[in-house]
């Protein structure tokens, strides 16, 4: 059986006083929930965060890294920097940085492997456009993705990794995938995964992400393929964030 997790987005949201106060309501309300926690912050912010959730059952991550060890990369974020933050996670290939900036499936491929590579669990976001979806190409888009990330690294690594489908679409729009749409994708990702190894593909947790609110978070994460939830705007708010904790058991 999988453990569910819930994952939340702070994109870029927050500062010192607004994370203090979000933590302290998360810490008060997280020790007696069922899933696995996790808030994935600026990188401003890491040092800060990490000394908030230290002895608690939060865990934290980062939302990018460099594809890169070290070096001229003016900007750039390593995963190794990461690591000494205590990180635990990094969102890798968000539709964010697909779309706004550029990032390949080639640079999501190395952008995982750095992850791995320095003990970090990525979590990789797939997931397609609303024209994509319109026009019936989900599962090509979808698996294209993971191919490129499968191909890189080879099946075993998504023993220690997390997929998260998350159709562009729905992202901050309010518009979410309906639960059968959402079960359809992360079946098929499953499929895809268990072509190459089924026991690493029934220990995968795949999370759901794309206007979860505690309104349908239950009905999303009682899909069989649905393991939890990757949280952006609901990720702020202290109250809606531990009720879709609390949906996912
Ligand atoms: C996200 O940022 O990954 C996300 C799913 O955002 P939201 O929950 O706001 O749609």
């Amino acid at each position: 059986m999988r453990k569910k997790f819930v994952a939340g987005n702070w994109k870029m949201h927050g500062s010192f006083q607004k994370n203090a106060a979000l933590l302290d309501s998360l810490k008060a309300q997280s020790e007696n929930l069922a899933c696995e926690v996790a808030v994935c912050v600026p990188y401003p912010y890491l040092a800060q965060v990490q000394a908030l959730v230290e002895g608690s059952r939060i865990a934290l991550g980062a939302q990018n890294l460099s594809e890169h060890a070290s070096g001229a990369f003016t900007g750039e974020v390593s995963a190794a920097m990461l690591g000494e933050f205590a990180c635990r996670y990094v969102l890798v290939g968000h539709s964010e940085r697909r779309t706004i900036y550029g990032e390949s499936d080639a640079v999501v491929a190395e952008k995982f492997a750095a992850a791995l590579a320095s003990g970090l669990v990525p979590v990789l976001c797939v997931g397609e456009k609303l024209d994509e979806r319109e026009g019936g190409l989900t599962d090509q888009v979808v698996s294209r993705q993971m191919a490129a990330v499968l191909e890189r690294v080879g099946v075993a690594a998504f023993a220690k990794a997390v997929v998260a489908y998350e159709p562009v679409w729905a992202i901050g729009t309010g518009m979410t995938a309906s639960p059968a749409q959402a079960q359809d994708v992360h079946m098929a990702i499953r499929a895809q995964v268990a072509a190459l190894d089924a026991g690493v593909a029934s220990g995968l947790q795949i999370l759901y992400g794309g206007s979860v609110k505690p309104q349908n978070a239950k009905e999303l994460f009682s899909q069989a393929d649905i393991d939890g939830g990757l949280i952006g705007g609901a990720a702020l708010v202290a109250d809606d964030f531990l009720a879709i904790c609390q949906a996912a058991v």
